[in-house]
């Protein structure tokens, strides 16, 4: 193992930054009126070695999210050892959905019907998410509020495929809690459809208080607990 000198890829830190997070979810449960035993923190280890994964398992995380299929492909195989769940965040092309199927219990980045049939087995079934676009870009990923209907009877209607609920990214340059109030009101057409997908993947590091006063269920939190991600090179 090198020694890494550089602030950012080091793991020195992670374990007080993980017990802050952990207390800040709680406060912000109790705040909330919620229970954390009711909430999913996802730690996303994306950009980050395996050894760093490794080592939040050693503190007790189970879920660990990556948004890169390839990575997320490589560093599963590698800390197969380790009961982790795997939960895929990012953008996912469909060539590449039966490969991350084989690692990932959660897909939380369901956008459109040729990424639903891409997923579908007879064999197995994966948890997804269907992702929003709370923004007017096609290139953010998630569908847009028009199509969420459709797209959701899709998943329904399509084997190998569980229906979680609704998964979004709170846009820049909207407060948090108004974009989380959309993702709310998101969530309950879901359930006016499909009763049990009850859960809400929504919370970063700079706004899972946010988040969790408006319901999400699952947090997907990086550089809170990470520090900051390495450089891509
Ligand atoms: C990177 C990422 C996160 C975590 O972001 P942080 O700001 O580092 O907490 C959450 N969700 C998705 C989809 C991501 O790509």
């Amino acid at each position: 193992m090198t020694t890494s000198t550089s602030p950012t890829s080091s793991s020195n830190g992670v374990a007080e930054r993980l017990a802050a997070v952990r207390e800040g979810v709680s406060d912000a449960a109790r705040a909330a009126g919620r229970s954390p035993e009711d909430l999913t923190t996802i730690v996303v280890t994306k950009f980050h070695p395996a050894s760093l994964v490794r080592e939040l398992a050693g503190l007790g995380v189970h879920d660990v999210g990556e948004n890169r299929h390839q990575e997320a492909q490589e560093k599963a195989a590698e800390l197969a050892d380790l009961p982790l769940t795997w939960h895929f965040v990012g953008q996912l092309q469909s060539k590449k959905a039966r490969q991350a199927r084989r690692y990932a219990s959660v897909i939380h980045s369901v956008d459109r019907v040729s990424l639903v049939d891409a997923l579908a087995s007879d064999e197995s079934t994966v948890d997804a998410f269907v992702q929003l676009n709370l923004t007017d870009d096609p290139a953010r990923g998630g569908v847009a509020d028009r199509d969420l209907e459709p797209l959701v009877e899709h998943v329904l209607a399509t084997p190998g495929l569980r229906l979680l609920g609704v998964m979004a990214v709170a846009p820049l340059g909207e407060e948090p809690a108004r974009a989380f109030e959309r993702v709310r009101a998101a969530s309950d057409r879901v359930r006016s459809l499909a009763p049990e997908a009850v859960f809400i993947s929504a919370g970063m590091s700079q706004d899972y208080r946010e988040a969790i006063a408006a319901g999400a269920t699952h947090l997907r939190i990086g550089t809170a607990i990470t520090g900051n991600r390495p450089e891509l090179r």
